[in-house]
């Protein structure tokens, strides 16, 4: 398997490095990047059974303490924020030791924002093992955990010291687990790199090339607007309609299943209004293929409220949408939330006859 090694520059400068067999060289790693005696391994209880000892081992000469989580989007809580960070004192961590999180998302945005806070922000290696994670959240610096009244509410921008990637620990992943990630991948074909999208039409094959792929663009897009005002929206793409699915569903609909609808009505919302022409039908077959839904399970009369109130639309009623203007090329449009609610009604009206 190929390694690749693609380097982020923001605040900081760090390397993602994404192949086969990295957990067995945390150790390396770990040294090369920072000046870390002690450590703080976060994980959750389905990775640290199959990975923990690989990666504890491979961190031998450190002194090494576990913290290990709930599986699930619960234990991203102020609760197990608190846990740990009384964990990582209790574990004598200085301000030049690291925090280690080994999993996915949860896991990622947990200990991210506990390293931000403890002592005022000391190192973090982040070792994703799930897809989504691998490519989502391994470029941006966003930590954060939720608060009651929302997901992602608590949260400060800190960057990793470095990311390892191990795509031989996506191989456990459960097949949903692995869509939810594709979701996102088949987001950075549409909104960057048609080759991507072909890719994931042959069956997502060459991983780590693929990941790769993903994480360069993102931190393109990243480095050009670290704080998320500009063209890192583009990265939304599917997230508007995405973020109101989730909400709907009470967040037992998966993230990418999620983003997988969101696309398909941003592209037929594109064509609709003239954007483009032709593009909903080979996405939703791309989708479909990961066992990713294409249609929404909530009236639009629910979910169009729900988009009113996302973040990302800050000051003005109106909704923004990401739209594909062709393969591999998307463009920002506001709609007022009537006009969406009649477009988007219209699309499955005219979808049925
Ligand atoms: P996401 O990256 O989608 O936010 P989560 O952190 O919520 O992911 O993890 C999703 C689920 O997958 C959790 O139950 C977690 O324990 C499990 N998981 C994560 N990585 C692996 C892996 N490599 N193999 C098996 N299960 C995993
Ligand atoms: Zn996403």
């Amino acid at each position: 398997m190929d390694q690749y090694t693609v380097t982020v520059r923001t605040s900081t400068t760090y390397d993602v490095v994404i192949g086969a067999g990295l957990l067995g060289q945390a150790g390396a790693y770990l040294r090369s990047c920072t000046a870390a005696q002690r450590v703080l391994l976060v994980s959750d209880r389905n990775v640290y059974r199959r990975y923990g000892a690989a990666v504890t081992q491979a961190m031998a000469g450190f002194s090494v303490s576990p913290f290990v989580i709930e599986p699930g989007e619960g234990a991203k809580s102020m609760e197990t924020l608190a846990k740990l960070l009384n964990a990582a004192a209790g574990h004598g961590l200085r301000r030049q030791d690291g925090i280690v999180a080994l999993g996915g998302g949860v896991v990622g945005d947990l200990a991210g924002l506990a390293a931000a806070l403890y002592m005022r922000g000391i190192p973090y290696v982040q070792m994703p093992t799930t897809l989504l994670s691998a490519v989502d959240a391994s470029v941006g610096g966003k930590t954060a955990v939720d608060l009651p009244g929302g997901k992602n509410l608590a949260g400060a921008f800190w960057q990793p010291a470095c990311v390892l990637c191990d795509c031989t620990a996506l191989d456990t992943l459960p097949p949903g687990e692995f869509a939810n990630g594709m979701a996102e991948v088949i987001k950075y074909g549409v909104i960057r790199d048609p080759e991507i999208l072909s890719a994931a039409e042959r069956g997502a094959t060459g991983l780590p090339r693929l990941i790769a792929r993903c994480v360069a663009i993102k931190r393109d897009l990243v480095e050009a607007d670290e704080r998320d005002v500009g063209v890192r929206r583009l990265l939304n793409f599917g997230h508007t309609i995405g973020h109101a699915l989730e909400k709907a569903s009470g967040y037992t609909l998966g993230h990418g299943a999620a983003v997988a609808v969101g696309m398909v009505y941003a592209t037929k919302l594109a064509e609709q209004t003239g954007l483009c022409a032709g593009m909903s039908p080979r996405l939703s077959r791309c989708l479909e293929k990961y066992g990713l839904p294409v249609s929404p399970a909530y009236p639009w009369q629910m979910l169009v409220p729900l988009m009113e109130l996302d973040k990302k639309n800050a000051g003005s009623r109106a909704v923004t949408m990401v739209l594909p203007l062709t393969w591999g090329q998307c463009q920002l449009v506001a709609f007022p939330p009537e006009e969406l609610l009649a477009r988007l009604t219209e699309i499955d009206r005219e979808d049925k006859t």
